[in-house]
């Protein structure tokens, strides 16, 4: 699942190909938005709200897609071949002279009211690579249910936005804190939240993802995709285990010597 720098990464990508051009294609491949037609409307611009995708188009319009596990936004030359799967993955086009958008595999995709998206994204914690990005809210929100693991409570996008599965493992180990630990017990929270910010900042810029701050695969992470293997700091072999309740367990990777837990 793409976490939060990368749907930054897709947003300003998509931005810096549209913003500013007019729509001169508008194929919205889904029953419910069968007739919408954006033709004519300039792309005013895309931002990422969390894991949201927001394109704002002329005439007080949205387009709100959110990728998952598998959705992707590619950006084409017209006339060149499109490259992110096979044509009935394409949920939505959207062109301009310049470039060809093109949706694929696109779980939420809808068009609001600008003013309405609150509706869609309103419900959304602080977002960690939000330069205005409100801390304390953050930390209220983490804080407003001591009991919790804080494995969990750091995917929970109401908490704060942007955190997936590598930088909940990345940022635990980073701290210390094993991934079971109740929020209320959490010596230092603030820290834990500055770190997941810092690696996401990290990482907002390019496609790969390193916590490590090496990009060659395999020295890229710390402990995410790592069990059995050693710890980089204590030699340690990397634990794993299904963390929450189907259908919201999520892997969770920890070493049991650097993360001891209660
Ligand atoms: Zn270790």
């Amino acid at each position: 699942m793409p976490e939060g720098d990368t749907v930054w990464l897709v947003a300003k990508h998509l931005d810096d190909a549209l913003a500013g051009d007019v729509l001169t294609r508008s194929d919205f491949r889904i029953p419910a938005l069968a007739n919408a037609d954006l033709v004519g409307r300039s792309v005013l611009g895309v931002a990422a709200r969390g894991k949201h995708l927001l394109m704002r188009v002329e005439g007080g319009l949205t387009v709100h897609s959110h990728l998952r596990m598998d959705g992707a936004w590619h950006l084409h030359r017209p006339g060149t071949r499109w490259t992110g799967g096979p044509d009935h993955q394409v949920r939505v086009v959207l062109s301009t002279a310049a470039w060809d958008a093109i949706g694929y595999r696109l779980p939420v995709l809808e068009i609001l009211e600008t003013a309405q998206e609150d509706q869609a994204v309103g419900h959304l914690g602080p977002d960690l690579l939000d330069p205005a990005f409100d801390r304390d809210e953050a930390l209220r929100r983490l804080g407003s249910a001591p009991e919790r693991e804080i494995g969990q409570a750091l995917l929970d996008q109401r908490n704060l936005a942007g955190i997936g599965n590598i930088y909940k493992a990345e940022t635990l180990f980073l701290c210390r804190v094993w991934p079971w630990t109740p929020v209320g017990e959490v010596a230092d929270l603030g820290a834990l939240v500055d770190r997941a910010r810092r690696l996401l900042e990290a990482n907002k810029g390019h496609a790969s993802q390193s916590t490590t701050g090496d990009p060659r695969p395999g020295r890229d992470h710390w402990v995410y995709g790592r069990a059995g293997r050693p710890c980089r700091r204590c030699g340690t072999r990397v634990s794993s285990a299904s963390q929450g309740e189907p259908p919201y367990d999520r892997v969770t990777w920890w070493c049991a010597r650097c993360q001891p837990g209660a």
